[in-house]
């Protein structure tokens, strides 16, 4: 569950997992009904007497296990796609079904299989029990293919009363069985399936959590390790812009010590609410890398765009004293701003260097200014 093409939406997970398990499970009975049919066919009175009909059977049950082993999952899984695919792998089930349910019924009632009949009839208890288990996830399509490859066979026995009543009683009793059993494991193929979706969703916000800086709701530096080096990536790859501001709080330590610790925390968090009201777009990244140092990654943004957009941040931020409990402090910023470019930076380390470099000497002019890698 760890693949990221997972789908996380409800339905979209519900049908994927479906069509993950019967894929996984339907080779394996594929195989069986082939073997079914050979030890039938080989056990009946005289085999090569009956040779065309057994030959066909080894025919159509070899070919509907090639039909199974191949009927591949779309490339493309998308949940029309899935759908689809579901439903002929279904029609391919329930034609296996309703062949073995008329191969049982031949050896019922053919007197050149009286030899092998009850390898026929074990057979059919073995697959409709297995079907119940192993194809729960639909019930409708589950109790019909459970009833073509239940009935043949029993409505074959009970045209000769006399002789089979006994049988008939028996077989119809555990079909009984069969049909509550199906329902159960309908129902806990559900529940496992709603659990790991809740468990899905707890691991995504989870996930969310350890991305998440908790003082101010910015993306975190884990969240900038595993996003810049991406980002870097795909502005090489499409020859767009990435551009990249830092920045740095002034003086920080002086507000810790002479207002405390809280009203630090308090400046943080609204220094953050004012980078959310200045950088607005979707696709900008708003960090707090550590402390009382943030960065914003902007994607298909040009160095000019992304200083005019830093500057007015950090003039804003010298306009406007920040309101915090118990105090109104004047709050400034220095800041590095630089766009990558494949000449100059080698690596997305080289890059955030030269940014990073960019912002050093903005503290070294005096601080509450903008420098440019
Ligand atoms: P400069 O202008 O050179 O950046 O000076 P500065 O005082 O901002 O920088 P310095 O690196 O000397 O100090 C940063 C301070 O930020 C020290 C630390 O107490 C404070 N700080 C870091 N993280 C937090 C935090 O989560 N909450 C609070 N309240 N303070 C923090
Ligand atoms: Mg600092
Ligand atoms: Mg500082």
């Amino acid at each position: 569950m760890t693949e990221s093409h997972v789908p996380h939406q409800p339905q979209a997970f519900s049908l994927w997992r479906e069509a993950q398990d019967t894929r996984t499970r339907t080779p394996l009975g594929g195989i069986y009904y082939l073997l079914a049919w050979l030890l039938t066919w080989g056990f009946s009175n005289n085999p090569l007497q009956q040779l065309p009909i057994g030959l066909i059977g080894i025919a159509i049950f070899a070919l509907l296990l090639a039909l199974r082993l191949l009927h591949r999952l779309p490339d493309e899984q998308t949940p029309a796609a899935l759908r689809r695919w579901l439903n002929h792998h279904w029609l391919l089930i329930l034609s296996t079904a309703l062949l073995w349910g008329l191969a049982h019924a031949l050896a019922q009632t053919h007197l050149a299989f009286s030899s092998s009949t009850i390898i026929a009839t074990l057979s059919t208890i073995a697959f409709s029990t297995a079907l119940v288990f192993t194809f729960s996830m639909r019930k409708r399509h589950a109790t019909l293919a459970l009833l073509l490859l239940y009935l043949p066979g029993l409505i074959g026995l009970a045209l000769d009363w006399q002789t089979h009543h006994a049988m008939v009683i028996t077989l119809a009793i555990y079909l009984s069985y069969l049909l509550l059993a199906l329902n159960r494991s309908h129902r806990e193929y559900h529940t496992t399936l709603a659990l790991e979706l809740q468990l899905l969703d707890q691991q995504e916000r989870l996930d969310q959590l350890s991305r998440t800086d908790s003082l101010t709701q910015l993306g975190n530096r884990y969240q900038f390790n595993s996003l810049f080096p991406v980002m870097v990536a795909n502005a090489q790859r499409q020859s767009q812009p990435l551009s990249l501001v830092l920045l740095d709080i002034d003086f920080f330590k002086r507000i810790n010590d002479m207002y405390g610790h809280a009203c630090g925390d308090s400046c943080l968090s609204v220094f953050a609410e004012r980078m959310r009201q200045n950088f607005r777009r979707d696709s900008d990244t708003l960090l707090r890398l550590g402390g009382e140092e943030f960065g914003i990654l902007m994607p298909n943004t040009p160095l000019e765009q992304a200083r005019v957009l830093a500057e007015q941040f950090r003039q804003a931020l010298e306009r406007e004293d920040f309101d915090v409990p118990g105090a109104t402090l004047p709050l400034t910023a220095s800041l590095g701003v630089g766009c990558y470019d494949t000449h100059r930076d080698d690596s997305a380390e080289g890059f955030f260097k030269r940014v990073d470099d960019a912002l050093y000497q903005a503290k070294a002019a005096g601080r509450n200014r903008l420098n440019l890698a």
